[in-house]
C-alpha cells in the first residue's frame, strides 16, 4: 500500500481544491477502500519519483452526469477515519478567516493520534499575505505552511513536502 496522506479541517477551507490541484485532476476520484463505510475521495499522486496516496475528507461525492455535489460530513468522524487510514495528516486552515474554535478543536483531536502534522494555511493569495495570515496557527503546535490552491501561490512547495511527508 501507497504511504496515504488525508486532508482534514472543517468546511470551506479548500481540502477538495487542494485534492485537486496536488493530483492535477478536473475531479476528484472515488474510490471503494476496504474497512470503511462509505466511498472515499482517494487519488494516487507523485512528486519526482515519490508515490503516494492522497484522500480527501468531508464530503460524499454522488456521481452524476456532469456535475458532483458534494455533502457535509461529520468532521470528527472523517477525522477519525483520517487518523486510521493515512500515515501522515495536513490539517488544512483558511488563513483569510484566520483561526477557528473548530480548526483548534480538530487539531487537539488529531493531536492525539502521534502522526505527522502540517498546518496548511490555505486562500493565502499572495506573497504579502503570508505573515499576518501564518502568525495565528503556529500557536497549534505544527509546522504551518501557506498556499493558495486557487491561486497557485506556494504549491509547488506544497508537492515537495507532500513528497517528504510520504
Ligand atoms: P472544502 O469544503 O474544504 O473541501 O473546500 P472547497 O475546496 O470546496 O472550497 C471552498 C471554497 O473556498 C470554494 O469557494 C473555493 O473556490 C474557495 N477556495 C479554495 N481555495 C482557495 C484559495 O486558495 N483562495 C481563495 N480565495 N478561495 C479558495
Ligand atoms: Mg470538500
Amino acid at each position: 500500500m501507497l504511504p496515504t496522506i488525508a486532508l482534514v479541517g472543517r468546511p470551506n477551507v479548500g481540502k477538495s481544491t487542494l485534492f485537486n490541484r496536488l493530483l492535477r485532476k478536473k475531479r476528484a476520484l472515488t474510490h471503494d477502500m476496504p474497512g470503511i463505510t462509505r466511498d472515499r475521495i482517494y487519488a494516487e499522486g507523485h512528486f519526482e519519483g515519490v508515490q503516494y496516496a492522497l484522500i480527501d475528507t468531508g464530503g460524499l461525492v454522488m456521481e452524476s452526469d456532469n456535475d458532483s455535489e458534494e455533502f457535509q460530513g461529520d468532521i470528527f468522524e472523517q477525522a477519525r477515519e483520517a487518523i486510521e487510514e493515512a500515515h501522515a495528516l495536513i490539517l488544512v486552515v483558511d488563513g483569510r478567516a484566520g483561526l477557528t474554535p473548530l480548526d483548534e478543536q480538530v487539531a487537539a483531536y488529531i493531536r492525539q493520534s502521534n502522526k505527522p502534522i502540517l498546518v496548511l494555511v490555505n486562500k493565502v493569495d499572495g506573497s504579502e499575505l503570508e505573515a499576518p495570515a501564518l502568525s495565528e496557527f503556529h500557536c497549534l503546535g505544527f509546522e504551518v505552511m501557506p498556499v493558495s490552491a486557487e491561486h497557485g501561490y506556494n504549491l509547488m512547495a506544497l508537492r515537495e513536502k507532500v513528497a517528504q511527508m510520504a
